[in-house]
């Protein structure tokens, strides 16, 4: 069955502008689906609508038991949505870590949901959690660098600790915001590789935004076009066209 279950998705911002119309997509558990189309196609605004970021004003999105309604219709409790976070790992563009601190301790940031807030920032971490951290370096291959200040790193070494914080998460998704949109094309290739085999080895649905359709191409199983807010292209990777 599918995983993650986008109905007729429509969101429109507070200013008025609508930035995605009727969008449908059903995709099954441990997929990896690369999200096309230009800037300001709507790849962002879809991807932040799965973990309830970005807030829905028509239709629905399923994520397991978890169901994201608009406002007005019955809302999650801010337990649940907790949980349903919990379950999503996020990837930027920016990479989003604590510069001053170590690759480990940001990596621990992905326990957060698991365990009580003063444990994370005070960096009281169990046993197990350091283990779970040290073998998310591992997959990333940077275990080497756990205790250097994470600003060290070179951008592509930073993306990885990213994933790594994701992966600390046991997340059943994985949703990357154009992660290698600040990267070189060398290093862009190995970040995408790692995200590709955390979806096959983990079983873990990846959905990537990407500029690049050759890197889409390349990496992902499924592609899905948007333009100005609407699904253009859905199909495996091998039926894309140059159009897209
Ligand atoms: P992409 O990721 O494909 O570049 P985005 O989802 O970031 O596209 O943006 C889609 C469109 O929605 C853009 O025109 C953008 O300016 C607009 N947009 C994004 N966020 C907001 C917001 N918070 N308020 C209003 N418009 C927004
Ligand atoms: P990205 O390129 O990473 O998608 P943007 O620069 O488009 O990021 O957007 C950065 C932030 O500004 C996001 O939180 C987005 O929601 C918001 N944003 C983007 N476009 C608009 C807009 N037209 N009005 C209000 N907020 C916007």
């Amino acid at each position: 069955g599918a995983d993650i279950r986008i109905r007729h998705v429509g969101v429109t911002y507070p200013n008025g502008f609508t930035a995605l119309r009727d969008v449908s997509l059903d995709i099954p558990a441990g997929q990896m689906v690369g999200i096309v189309g230009l800037s300001g196609a709507g790849k962002s605004t879809l991807v932040r609508t799965i973990n309830g970021l970005v807030p829905i004003t028509s239709g629905t999105i399923t994520l397991g038991d978890h169901e994201l309604r608009p406002a007005g219709q019955r809302q999650m409790a801010s337990r649940e949505l907790r949980q349903l976070r919990s379950s999503v790992g996020m990837v930027f563009q920016s990479f989003n870590l604590v510069k001053r601190t170590s690759v480990l301790n940001n990596v621990m940031m992905g326990r957060l949901y698991h365990n009580p807030a003063w444990r994370v920032l005070l960096a009281a971490w169990s046993k197990d959690d350091v283990e779970l951290a040290m073998q998310a370096l591992e997959r990333v291959e940077i275990v080497s660098k756990a205790y250097e200040k994470a600003a060290s790193l070179s951008g592509g070494q930073q993306q990885r600790v990213a994933i790594a914080r994701t992966l600390t998460q046991q997340p059943r998704v994985i949703l990357a915001d154009e992660p290698v949109a600040s990267l070189d094309p060398p290093t862009s290739h190995v970040v995408m590789r790692d995200l590709q085999r955390i979806c096959s080895d983990l079983g873990i649905t990846v959905l990537v935004n990407l500029h690049f359709l050759d890197l889409a191409r390349r990496y992902c199983e499924r592609l899905v076009g948007l333009r100005a807010g609407e699904v253009i292209f859905d199909g495996p990777v091998a039926d894309a066209s140059e159009s897209v």
